[in-house]
């Protein structure tokens, strides 16, 4: 069997790139890193990673992901930030999905920290 490609369109596997932070083996070294890994999350319906990942600040009591959305895509638009060194970044991206039969996107701007050497989704910015 072919190792499967990781969702969020990086050409990886799922191992050598999502994959290994959502479970946990490694942290996500960049903000956009995190943020890829956050979209995978999405289209696996990992809630227990988005909410690990999300900052204690703004990060809610729970998440109900939306069963009938299915993501089929990532594009990265442009970063700012969230380098190995920096403490903070953003990534602007555009999600697309289909959800009852219908293609839509989300294209938003978000921000990252970092904290104790970690990584975390703070808030977005919803461009449409
Ligand atoms: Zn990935």
């Amino acid at each position: 069997m072919a190792p499967r490609r990781c969702p969020c369109g990086t050409g990886l596997t799922s191992a050598e790139c999502c994959g290994r932070f959502s479970d946990g083996t490694a942290s996500a070294a960049t903000a956009e890193q995190l943020m890829r890994s956050r979209y995978s999350a999405f289209v696996a319906g990992d809630a227990a990673y988005l909410l690990d990942t999300w900052h204690p600040r703004t990060r809610p009591a729970s998440l109900d992901l939306d069963r009938d959305v299915r993501w089929t895509g990532l594009e990265v638009l442009a970063t700012t930030g969230g380098g190995m060194l920096a403490a903070e970044g953003t990534v602007e991206f555009r999600a697309s999905y289909v959800r009852g039969g219908r293609r839509g996107s989300q294209h938003e701007d978000s921000r990252f920290v970092r904290e104790g050497g970690r990584w975390y989704y703070l808030d977005g910015v919803s461009l449409g």
